[in-house]
């Protein structure tokens, strides 16, 4: 394993290859990242070695399953420095965590005339569970628009949190906008007025240190795959005695205390919420992911991101046929970079860098009231991770001068 951030390259084989004949440059890290070999190796030694299904078995390989999986649950809790195991729940990814709290927390304490209050800045899963549940119970939902600089005006979230508030969701960092949205403050202005905030930290664990009690967040999810383990396991953090007040999400096998032919208890928590067979060797990888990235320091991991941002931020903004998205000071920026070029469509755009083997996000990156809010359907978006360097910047700079060229003869 590599140890330090600079040369981690080495460990990630699928970035050593040619797409299109040019070297890869891989910025779509937002979307899902990559796996280095010791998350790789991980899974296959689970699976050579310690493969069972977990909590029922008295044999070894049960037990042994077990434990991994109870470690990997270690290894969050201790990652996102949550007070205790039991706060953490394993879950599909970051949107079936925040479905998890909108269908038991949100079903349970939503009343028709309470208002739920997100930003215009949320990924789908942060809204549309939000939205559904307003709808239903016939609550209001409620945005937080963003400052003229494209960062959560706090100013506006003064005024829509109210004490008719009960729920804040809000996003740690934007997928769209590269904004980190100050939570903790966000945090305090909810329990002002007695609501409960519901963080979603997607874009966040696995580019900053993130401490949930520092935060005081009520809940928090996130999902694996965007910090290189498999896809299919996520986190719901919680506290664990709103986590014990709440309803079940599912029921079926490993969340019951008892079933009878017309009763059945709970499990305490967190296996109250994890019913059915689970992603054991998802978790595995999980844990590995963390592994590694504390084995790089997640201070490192952050300043690396920043100053390919700092880099690349200025070189963009040059161009005169380029709109980028968001705050225009890379200090405020993480490594999420949405631009658009001059009329072209981003998915041509997208479309032509790849030809030049950069990979790069086009859509509306399941944002689309931001969309609106911006006043563009869809925007192109580059996004660095740990093993990205100046030269997938520069071959990124390289190609949008290209795909200029191509189109229109390069006349806009
Ligand atoms: N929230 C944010 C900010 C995201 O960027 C994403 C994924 O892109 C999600 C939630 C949903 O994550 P997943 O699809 O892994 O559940």
């Amino acid at each position: 394993m590599v140890n330090s951030i600079n040369d981690v390259r080495r460990d990630f084989p699928i970035l050593n290859q040619r797409v299109n004949d040019e070297r890869l440059a891989y910025l779509d890290s937002a979307a899902t990242a990559q796996r280095p070999q010791p998350v790789l190796k991980a899974l296959m030694h689970f699976y050579e070695h310690d493969n069972a299904n977990v909590h029922r078995g008295v044999h070894t390989l049960a037990e042994r399953a077990t434990a991994d999986y109870e470690e990997a649950r270690q290894k969050v809790q201790h990652f996102i420095n949550a007070a205790s195991p039991n706060e953490i729940i394993f879950t599909k990814g970051c949107t079936d965590g925040l479905n998890l709290v909108a269908a038991t927390y949100g079903e349970q304490n939503i009343h028709a005339g309470d208002e739920i209050v997100v930003s215009i800045m949320e990924h789908h899963s942060n809204l549309v569970p939000w939205q559904q549940l307003a709808i239903k119970k016939h609550a209001t939902l409620k945005y937080i628009g963003l400052t003229s600089d494209g960062e959560l005006d706090m100013a506006a979230a003064r005024k829509q949190i109210t004490d008719k508030t009960k729920i804040v969701a809000v996003t740690h960092a934007s997928n769209v906008l590269g904004v980190v949205n100050p939570l903790k403050q966000l945090a305090q202005l909810a329990h002002q007025h007695g609501a409960v905030i519901v963080g979603d930290g997607a874009q966040a664990v696995p580019h900053m240190p993130v401490d949930v009690q520092n935060l005081d967040v009520d809940f928090y999810a996130f999902s694996g795959h965007k910090m290189m383990s498999p896809m299919g396991i996520g986190v719901l953090y919680g506290k664990a005695d709103l986590l014990r007040t709440m309803p079940p999400y599912q029921y079926g096998g490993e969340m019951i205390g008892e079933v009878h032919r017309s009763q059945s208890t709970w499990a305490n928590i967190p296996f109250k919420f994890e019913a059915g067979t689970q992603n054991v060797a998802g978790a595995v990888g999980l844990g590995a992911a963390i592994d590694y990235l504390q084995g790089l320091g997640m201070a490192n991991v952050q300043a690396h991101e920043q100053s390919l941002v700092n880099y690349l931020l200025p070189k963009l903004e040059a161009l005169p046929y380029v709109t980028v998205y968001g705050p225009q000071n890379p200090r405020h920026h993480t490594g999420v970079i949405a631009f658009n070029l001059a009329h072209l469509h981003p998915h041509d755009v997208a479309t032509a860098l790849d030809m030049d083997g950069v990979a790069v996000r086009a859509g509306h990156h399941c944002a689309q009231p931001l969309m609106e809010e911006l006043g563009v359907v869809a925007t192109a978006r580059a996004s660095f991770y740990i093993y990205n360097n100046q030269q997938d910047a520069d071959q990124l700079i390289k190609a949008i001068k290209e795909t200029k060229e191509f189109f229109n003869g390069g006349t806009f």
